[in-house]
């Protein structure tokens, strides 16, 4: 089979980034045990909002992101058995194809240059499985549509669901 895997949300934890540096720069303790809708901007002080919306068009964002727990040693799985391309937004902060493409060397050094899509829109990917936290992503595509669970598309039941790569490992690997 033909995988797409999304980075932000899915295998990057962007989500926790926003809450480590608004923790730092408000001094604040938000933490993700606590936030179960939204996006992270939308769960701070509305006096903070426009700030934290910035946070992802500063250089060095999508270089300092943790992968999310078991997506590594998974996907790594994965790829061993299926055709797996990281898909990824990037265009749209024009920082992030250098940082992507170097996070993934840092930490998905098995998936090869040829296997990363760093695109515009995702409507162009024909494959079987596209895995990704947006709906806007899922819904064009004509294959497999899996939802990866994150606090902003939490109560969205419109796509099969999974929160953590340990029920991606059962689905792919079983
Ligand atoms: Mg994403």
């Amino acid at each position: 089979m033909i995988i797409f895997v999304d980075m932000d949300e899915v295998i990057a934890d962007s989500y926790g980034h926003f809450i480590r540096l608004y923790n730092q720069e408000f001094n604040a303790s938000l933490q993700m045990k606590n936030i179960h809708f939204g996006e992270a901007w939308q769960n701070v002080p509305e006096e903070h909002q426009s700030r934290v919306k910035e946070y992802h068009w500063e250089p060095g964002f999508f270089s300092d992101l943790d992968p999310l727990p078991g997506s590594q040693e998974v996907l790594e799985e994965i790829a061993t058995i299926h055709d797996v391309y990281i898909a990824t937004a990037a265009t749209q902060f024009p920082n992030s194809l250098r940082e992507k493409s170097d996070w993934l060397d840092h930490y998905f050094p098995f998936i090869h240059w040829r296997n990363r899509i760093l695109c515009g829109d995702k409507s162009i990917l024909k494959g079987d499985v596209l895995i990704d936290d947006r709906s806007y992503n899922l819904e064009s595509f004509e294959g497999r549509s899996i939802m990866f669970a994150s606090p902003h598309n939490n109560g969205s039941n419109s796509y099969e669901k999974v929160s953590s790569w340990y029920q991606l490992k059962d689905l792919f690997l079983k």
